[in-house]
């Protein structure tokens, strides 16, 4: 690639974050106008309260040293203990960051966790990293934020591109640096270290929840629905394997390259014996259409479970779904989801659809500190009581106060938030 280019792209990538940032801050704003907060509350929350940015040396396995750069975000801890993922990925930047971390205290608010939010980063591309690597800059970058972290003030987990054994091998440095064992310092972390039964699939199955709840509402039976889901990661690949037990047709699915798509129904089952550790399938098939293209197909439901700005002003209008909810953080732009509320199609947002994840990960938490494990019934049972409750408080919202479910989510997310920062003096 040209010196052009790459200026060009890290610019793009710079604005993209920074747009993100100010759309997050235009609907915080308008649901402290709406809970009848004051100016100085929107002051206190527009940011997060603490960033810390990292450069972490890793020793290549090739003998060279490459320095890579971190973040962690927190957001408002006036609820109590940040928490939220980390993410790996070439285009992980400090605006995106900041506003993940916005997202987490909305998430927690939401699903009523004794949490704020936070987030970090590294700019890094793991598809082209070996094992051993990647160990390296795991516990390097545990060691660079180890001072701000910790089971009772930031608690990480999986996010983009990480998983069980990345939250392991930074358990493990964390314990070291602390010399003692604290599980209890990351979640999503593999069973046998202290992980949650369920945790690997909540993601999942709290976009299900929401799906089934927005389907009753909207009238339409799971049981032969045309469901479309871009991304197959983590969160894409457990829905696609719940949607189908659900007895609903998964028309489309897709991963960075591409997408598969069959209005009959895909063979889902073999797709997930097929996708390697990134989610990564349409390399094996030559009938592969665009992401894009399969985004504007007619289904009952769609699924953005990939990344950020998906959904945006060019193609809102041309979306067919009846209802889209959100897996991924960030799919749909401001100006989409306006134009998908005009044209009636009921969005389930983000902050509100995928927090599952992070429910299970504050079970996990719990089951940490109190030495005590949980059944995989109990914490499903858990799960499907959390996600039921927060989606009916914020569809009731949303219908009293005749807002957007997005609106409807940020104004239920961020009333713990504000009260807690009110008791506490600061605002
Ligand atoms: N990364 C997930 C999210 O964006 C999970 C966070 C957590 O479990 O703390 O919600």
């Amino acid at each position: 690639m040209s010196t052009i280019g790459t200026v060009d792209k890290k610019e793009a990538i710079k604005a993209e974050g920074k747009e993100l940032i100010t759309s997050t801050q235009l609907i915080i704003q308008e649901a402290i106008e709406k809970l009848g907060y004051s100016a100085e509350m929107y002051e206190l929350l527009k940011e997060p309260l603490r960033l810390l940015t990292v450069r972490i040396p890793v020793k290549m396995d090739d003998g060279s040293t490459k320095i890579f750069t971190g973040y962690r975000s927190q957001h408002n801890d006036a609820v109590g203990p940040s928490k939220g993922g980390i993410r790996f990925h070439p285009e992980v930047n400090e605006d995106e960051v900041k506003a993940l971390s916005m997202w987490m205290s909305l998430k927690c608010g939401i699903v009523d966790l004794p949490y704020g939010g936070g987030k970090g980063g590294i700019i890094c591309d793991p598809k082209s990293m070996s094992t051993n690597e990647l160990e390296r800059l795991s516990r390097g970058y545990v060691r660079a934020i180890s001072q701000i972290v910790g089971p009772t003030k930031d608690i990480p987990a999986p996010d983009v591109y990480t998983n069980p054994q990345i939250m392991a091998w930074m358990m493990d440095e964390y314990s070291r640096i602390q010399e003692f064992d604290s599980p209890g310092f990351i979640t999503g972390k593999p069973i046998v270290l202290g992980g949650s039964q369920g945790r690997e699939t909540a993601t999942a199955q709290g976009v299900t929840i929401c799906i089934e709840e927005a389907a009753k509402r909207e009238g339409i039976t799971l049981q032969g629905a045309r469901v479309i889901i871009q991304g197959f990661g983590n969160a894409g690949s457990f829905l696609a394997k719940f949607m189908v037990e659900a007895g609903a047709l998964v028309i489309g699915i897709s991963d960075a390259h591409g997408a598969l798509y069959n209005p009959k129904g895909l063979d889902i089952n073999d797709l997930l014996d097929r996708r390697d550790s990134f989610g990564t399938i349409t390399p094996q098939f030559t009938n592969v259409i665009s992401n894009k293209e399969l985004l504007e197909k007619e289904c009952d439901i769609l699924v953005p479970a990939a990344i950020s700005n998906q959904i945006t002003k060019e193609n809102a209008a041309n979306i067919k779904a009846k209802i889209v909810v959100e897996a991924a953080n960030g799919p749909t732009t401001l100006e989409a989801t306006k134009i998908l509320t005009e044209r009636g199609i009921l969005l389930v947002p983000d902050v509100l659809a995928s927090a599952g994840g992070v429910s299970v990960s504050y079970f996990e938490w719990v089951q940490n500190n109190q030495g005590y494990y949980w059944t995989e019934e109990e914490v499903a049972e858990k799960l499907r009581m959390k996600m039921v409750v927060s989606f009916e408080s914020v569809y009731s919202t949303s219908k009293n106060r005749n807002v957007n479910m997005r609106l409807a989510a940020y104004m239920v997310g961020i009333k713990k938030m504000a009260e807690a920062s009110r008791f506490r003096g600061w605002v």
